[in-house]
């Protein structure tokens, strides 16, 4: 159903990867086989003040997993301490890139270190302790890393919030988490634009049930754009920084392996956001692992993971994984468009970024800007590029290997999620080839299985629900405050197996193709119809910058397939390109596979993370336009209102 073309790793990729195909096989076969045994072994990558009693213990059917119990160790000391002994001590940690072209700051791991102990005194001077909440709500700024590492040092669980949630969003979070105090700054600046942080957090907390009793204020912006400032409660973090008593030394706290680390709350594609809860040691190994393999880490890489920190790929790859390899982690404050569409090309010449991660929705975005962007900047540092969020279209890929990879740097298209902690499927770069569109292969430990509707495990080539047979040790462990959730949502569906509520295609050689979320799978004349594979079509056409499709009752068909299409900059929208569009996906998937409607929009709705919402098209296809349930978590929710209308004008 997929094209298949293949892409090979150079040889001189081959030749200097951390894992040779062979290697690969040999350890993803233990791993499966003797999981205590190979997890025991690479646990041995982080520094343990005492060894675990057991590797693993679980009752997976019923959602209990514990791994390395007994075992203490701290995620700070493993990120920065224990690299102080190391040549990496003068090293750059981070290297921070602010919105505003020029501004850049650099932390040293030992200056990181000093940070982190500093502010880690900060909190305890507020009373926070081990096991304590603390809610993060900043924009891309150093304190960010550092407030969420200094977390960790103490054993306080940290909960970041991205810095673009509404007050509202923000609110029904902090009623969850329920924070014993909260970080933020005055505003922030993303894409030339101000936005008031504080004033956000003052709202937020206007309405909330839960009472924090402390906000510490960082400054970014400078002017005082908030409103209201509480007296005991509101605290700068410069007066409490030149308090001449607060030490920058701060003992690590001897953390067990299944202590919580962090919540975090999903971006919400489909439905209310769930805390999902993340433990000490498994976490980090993941986080670890995946980022030594996927990103074949070598010492003298800068590695630029484009999410924000707010996300779970924030956590995993632009602080935990990098920094506990004692990697040069690139943070970037802005966005991709601004000043203008070379941005993210702009910093990877100027910082001779190695390692390129980034997500779908940035790279049509800016592919639909046109190439000349690109090829503006040198990009001959890079090596290895990634994408992470959505299935990525054969188009997309194709576009991205060959304008920004010069058809040098293999793509690793890593599918995982909050939930999981750790990239689950992907190619290992130097390992497994790659084909467009495909995540490939599972990554070590993981075992992934195909089940059809009833639960029976489908062998060979098949389609149907993603679901992971064993534990894993970054696996969520819970839905913060709600057990029963946990094990509803992901355990209940298909007996004995984590659902992950994605759908995918295994091929003929195993490869995974991730068809999108089950929910959004059409079904056509008795046809089942992955989104992904039908927007894949449509985006193949030289004029189509994005699509999404979803279904609609169809008096004939039982559902109708409705496409939006969002058309590149400059291109006219008639009748032709219509009928080129719905030959297209005739001659790629099929005729069952023809949209019925196509709907010129000027834009999708989106998360805030950039992923396309289909539960709301949906209600739009279907002409439900006052019931599109929560829209608050929208990136832009202005571009509802002119789909509903133009769906009233054109497509009634
Ligand atoms: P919510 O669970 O609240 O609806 P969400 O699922 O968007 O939000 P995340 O955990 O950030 O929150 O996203 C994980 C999902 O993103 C996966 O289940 C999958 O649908 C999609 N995804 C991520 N990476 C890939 C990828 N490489 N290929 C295909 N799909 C991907
Ligand atoms: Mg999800």
């Amino acid at each position: 159903m997929f094209e298949s073309k293949k892409y090979a790793p150079s040889e001189e990729f081959v030749r200097n990867s951390n894992l040779t195909k062979d290697q690969y096989e040999e350890m993803y076969k233990k791993s499966i086989s003797d999981p205590e045994g190979f997890w025991g072994e690479q646990a041995e990558r982080l520094t343990w003040f005492k060894k675990w009693d057991k590797v693993l213990e679980h009752d997976f059917a019923n959602a209990k997993v514990e791994w390395f119990k007994g075992g203490k160790l701290n995620v700070a000391y493993n990120c920065l301490d224990r690299h102080l002994q190391t040549p990496a001590k003068n090293k750059a940690a981070i290297i921070w890139v602010g919105d505003k072209p020029g501004e850049t700051r650099t932390y040293t791991y030992q200056q990181l270190h000093r940070e982190v102990s500093l502010h880690a005194n900060v909190l305890k001077r507020f009373g926070i302790k081990r096991g304590d909440r603390v809610l993060i709500y900043l924009p891309m700024i150093p304190e960010l890393a550092i407030f969420a590492l200094a977390c960790t040092r103490i054993g306080a669980v940290h909960s970041v919030v991205f810095g673009g949630f509404s007050p509202e969003s923000l609110q029904s979070r902090i009623d969850d988490a329920k924070p014993s105090l909260i970080v933020t700054s005055d505003a922030g600046f993303r894409g030339g634009r101000i936005i008031d942080m504080k004033k956000n957090i003052d709202e937020a907390l206007q309405r909330s049930e839960h009472k924090v009793q402390h906000v510490i204020v960082a400054e970014r912006v400078g002017n005082e754009t908030y409103t209201v400032w509480n007296e005991g409660r509101d605290h700068h973090l410069r007066d409490i920084l030149n308090s001449p008593d607060l030490s920058d030394e701060c003992p690590p706290e001897e953390m067990d392996a299944e202590d919580p680390l962090f919540i975090l709350y999903t971006s919400g594609s489909t439905g209310k956001p769930k805390g999902v809860l993340h433990t000490t040691g498994g976490y980090l190994l993941g986080a670890n692992m995946t980022f030594n393999y996927v990103f074949d880490h070598k010492p003298d890489d800068t590695f630029w993971c484009t999410a924000d920190i707010g996300w779970v790929t924030g956590h995993s790859y632009i602080l935990y994984g990098p920094l506990s390899n004692g990697a040069t982690s690139l943070m970037f404050e802005g966005v991709p468009s601004y000043p203008d569409a070379g941005r993210f090309w702009q910093i990877c010449d100027k910082f001779g970024v190695t390692v390129f991660y980034t997500a779908p929705t940035a790279i049509r975005a800016l592919m639909r800007e046109g190439v000349k962007w690109v090829e503006k900047h040198r990009l001959n540092t890079l090596r290895l590029l990634g994408s992470v969020g959505e299935p990525i279209n054969p188009e997309a890929w194709e576009w991205y290997y060959h304008n920004v990879g010069k058809g040098r740097c293999p793509v690793v298209d890593t599918w995982w999620q909050t939930e999981t902690g750790s990239i689950m499927i992907s190619p290992l770069p130097g390992a497994i080839d790659a084909k467009p569109g495909s995540a490939t292969k599972p990554f070590f430990g993981i075992e992934p299985v195909i089940v059809d509707n009833d639960g029976k495990e489908l062998e060979g080539a098949a389609s149907g629900n993603l679901c992971i047979k064993q534990p894993w040790p970054s696996m969520m462990r819970g839905v913060y405050g709600d057990p029963e959730r946990f094990f509803n949502t992901y355990f209940v569906q298909f007996k004995g197996y984590y659902f992950t509520g994605d759908g995918a295609n295994r091929d003929e050689d195993g490869y995974y193709w991730i068809t999108g979320r089950v929910d959004d799978v059409l079904n056509v004349s008795g046809h089942r119809l992955g989104s992904a594979e039908v927007e894949s079509a449509l985006v193949e056409h030289q004029s189509v910058a994005e699509a999404a499709v979803v279904g609609y009752p169809h008096d004939i068909k039982g559902q109708g397939i409705y496409a939006y299409v969002t058309v590149k900059n400059g291109v006219h929208t008639n009748d032709e390109l219509k009928k080129e569009l719905l030959e297209l996906v005739a001659e790629k998937i099929g005729k069952i596979a023809r949209p019925d409607v196509i709907h010129w929009a000027p834009g999708l709705p989106k998360t805030r993370s950039g992923k396309i919402m289909r539960r709301i098209l949906r209600k739009i296809a279907e002409g439900e336009f006052s019931n599109l349930g929560d829209i608050s978590t929208l990136a832009d929710p202005s571009v509802v209102a002119t789909l509903v209308e133009d769906k009233q004008k054109y497509h009634s």
